[in-house]
């Protein structure tokens, strides 16, 4: 089934005791055939044989299971003597190729901790078969055909500090969406380390950017893909608006519970129901909810400017839309809250920006930003055992990336 040419497997034996058996498979090179240099693989005349080694391979029903073999050196013209190509490692490795992809598809479904204990094996082993999975997809992608990318941040681990934010770079085709690049911080330097990673062809053939309204992303995208229309996506203005909503209720719950005023209570529980698109409250949330806006309070003006705010998509017009964000932002500056007219200002002082959805109506779906960011959140929740920049890194590429896979003589999963 898994043939490796030059090489004989010689003896299979169970080995230990009951509760701990592991099988062991030794190999021996072909006696006609010569070992080949790992450097360049052209054949060459044998030299020595170094000590026994142990690979690790796919365990067979449920027990463990490793190559045994005496690698060969070999004395190479050009490169001397050198230990001879092995086919079935990377020579980095004490894991086969073939249990490196198990483990790494499987890394896929469970977590890496789960996929060790289940196939009795390191928590090491499985991050490391995962990079070499992602090392290789990443050599064999291929980037062509892109046309519109997402910029966005992620918040990792605890605290606010510099080191607890990525960039991410998304492909948001229609034919294709992925991750295609990572990276620590949220500066300008990151982002023009991604674009650099991505290539100047890439880059230059943009035709959309999709980004939140982050000053350092801003001033990247402009000088380095300036052809692109640059587009503000429909999810981060609506956390914005969120935010501002929340703040209100926040300052005027305080400000009301201080004077001890009961309509402080109306606003107990009502984070999650203002938060939420306001025809899909209901029920009880909804009864209270239509309360607080019959009180003419603060935080029902803000949750009413809030909503009617989401009238914006419907337009169809550039024009419209504009004339509806003038009348908006407009209407959010003289409501005298502070949270809310932050964002009024902010929309003015990108409207450019915020029209170009209009002008790229039907070209970014308006889900798909969102969807990537809550795919990513939940391989850093269950990754929570990364300590490393590194390890997350590799997992992100690894479920989000799509990338290309090695060939394998068995799939189990
Ligand atoms: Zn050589």
């Amino acid at each position: 089934m898994q043939p490796f040419v030059g090489f004989v497997y010689d003896e299979v034996k169970m080995q230990g005791q009951p509760k701990s058996l592991s099988i062991e498979i030794t190999l021996r090179p072909h006696q006609g055939i010569r070992g080949r240099c790992s450097q360049c693989q052209r054949s060459a005349p044998g030299y020595d044989r170094l000590p026994e080694r142990r690979w690790l391979f796919v365990p067979l029903w449920g027990i463990p299971t490793c190559f045994l073999y005496a690698p060969r050196r070999v004395e190479c013209a050009e490169h001397g003597v050198v230990v001879e190509h092995i086919p079935w490692s990377d020579g980095k490795r004490p894991v086969t190729y073939a249990m490196m992809g198990f483990l790494a598809r499987w890394a896929r479904r469970l977590s890496w901790r789960e996929t060790a204990q289940v196939f009795q094996t390191s928590w090491e082993a499985v991050y490391r078969s995962v990079e070499w999975f992602v090392e290789w997809g990443l050599a064999h992608r291929e980037l062509r055909q892109i046309e519109s990318i997402g910029v966005d941040e992620i918040h990792w681990g605890h605290g606010l500090r510099a080191d607890n934010f990525l960039t991410v770079i998304y492909q948001i085709d229609v034919h294709c969406r992925r991750l295609l690049w990572v990276g620590k911080r949220r500066s300008e330097v990151t982002l023009r380390r991604g674009l650099k990673a991505l290539g100047p062809e890439v880059v230059k053939g943009l035709r959309f950017v999709c980004s939140d309204m982050w000053k350092p992303y801003l001033n990247v995208l402009a000088a380095q893909a300036g052809q692109a229309l640059h587009v503000l996506d429909r999810f981060h203005l609506t956390t914005h608006l969120n935010q501002a909503v929340d703040q209100v209720r926040r300052l005027e719950s305080s400000r009301l519970r201080a004077a001890g005023k009961i309509q402080a209570e109306r606003l107990k529980h009502m984070r999650w129901p203002l938060l939420r698109k306001g025809s899909r409250v209901r029920g009880r949330a909804r009864q209270k909810l239509n309360a607080l806006l019959a009180s003419k309070m603060a935080t029902a003006r803000a949750w009413e400017l809030k909503e009617a705010f989401s009238h914006l998509w419907h337009y169809k017009s550039v024009l419209w839309a504009g004339a509806f964000l003038d009348f908006w932002t407009e209407r959010a500056i003289r409501s005298r809250l502070e949270p809310m007219k932050k964002v009024a200002r902010m929309l003015r002082a990108h409207e450019e920006l915020l029209l170009n959805w209009f002008r790229a109506k039907g070209e970014i779906s308006a889900g798909t930003v969102e969807g990537l960011n809550n795919k990513i959140r939940v391989v850093t929740r269950r990754s929570y055992g990364f300590r490393t920049f590194e390890a997350m890194e590799i997992a992100l590429y690894h479920t989000l990336g799509r990338l290309p896979e090695p060939e394998s003589a068995h799939r189990f999963c």
